[in-house]
């Protein structure tokens, strides 16, 4: 199967949509495997929150249901030492050795920096459990990182023709008291674009799918952020309805087939280059050629 005929993930789209050319380097360039896999303990901390909370939803869904705060912790503390593990050498500090004058002192730095994540972290476990009892367990979870893989049916959209979509939803929810279905995205930042809440194809592709595969009657979807600045929950609601599908739709036939073929411009955004972990490499290969489209 080519690069080309594989499904398509939300996380590609996305990436895409930010910057074309970071797009290509990552899928399409023959050298994308040298490229730099940083992580950073940000994004630890984001994936060892989502491991908890689905550690704690799927307990739920198979009778289970946690009502102290032990466990939660200790399954956040487990998932973050694995992934630390995991990233290896890989893991970047915000702390740089060349700002310290002995390895001690700059370990003491890192493991602040370790502790400070970790504090972070449960912090964030204590208040989500506290705000799910708060609401009396009032939302019953249905599916927890659910695998969404689907084709677009023929709509005579010459760019959707034969296109799969692959993603996973992290939670679809359902109210007791009033039977509404809601597809929720977790998200654990520091300064969240929250105009996304009303913008996001990601979500307007769940909200598609969950109702025409899933077959749910469905309209709501939220974000749960996790603020990781300054430890603290929130919720943004929004809405997706068939005139988003449209839109949708009309957008995705549009920049699929240049996912497929080019072209890979440069997104014109400092502020996408500033945060972008291949920069550097960029530059210089941007120095021998530009990206071809692919044969
Ligand atoms: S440095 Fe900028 S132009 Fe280059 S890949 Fe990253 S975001 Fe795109």
């Amino acid at each position: 199967m080519s690069l080309v005929d594989r499904p398509i993930s939300v996380s590609q789209i996305e990436l895409f949509k930010k910057c074309p050319k970071q797009y290509y380097y990552r899928y399409h360039w023959s050298g994308r495997k040298s490229l730099p896999d940083k992580k950073t303990l940000p994004l630890i901390l984001g994936s060892a929150v989502h491991k908890a909370l689905e550690f704690f939803y799927r307990s739920h869904m198979a009778g289970v249901k946690i009502i102290t705060i032990a466990p939660l912790e200790q399954e956040f503390t487990n998932a973050l030492l694995q992934l630390i593990e995991q990233a290896g050498t890989s893991l970047e500090y915000k702390k740089k050795r060349k700002s310290y004058s002995s390895d001690d002192a700059y370990k003491t730095a890192t493991d602040q920096e370790l502790a400070q994540c970790h504090a972070t972290g449960i912090k964030l476990v204590n208040l989500f459990l506290r705000e799910y009892y708060a609401s009396q367990a009032r939302y019953k979870p249905i599916h927890v990182e659910h695998k969404m893989e689907f084709t677009f049916p023929d709509f005579g959209l010459p760019g959707l023709k034969d296109v799969s979509i692959l993603g996973f939803i992290d939670l679809i929810d359902q109210d007791t008291l009033t039977g509404q279905t809601r597809i929720i995205d977790h998200k654990t930042s520091g300064d969240f674009d929250k105009s996304l809440i009303g913008t996001s194809l990601q979500l307007t592709l769940y909200n598609y799918y969950v109702s025409r595969y899933l077959k749910y009657d469905t309209k709501a979807v939220a974000y749960q952020l996790f603020n990781t600045r300054d430890p603290d929950l929130n919720w943004l609601y929004g809405s997706r309805d068939e005139r988003y599908y449209l839109e949708m739709l009309k957008e995705l036939n549009a920049i699929i087939p240049c996912m497929k073929n080019g072209p890979f411009y440069k997104r014109e955004s400092d502020q996408a280059c500033r945060f972008c972990n291949i920069a550097t490499q960029c530059q210089a290969l941007e120095e021998i050629k530009e990206p071809e489209p692919v044969a």
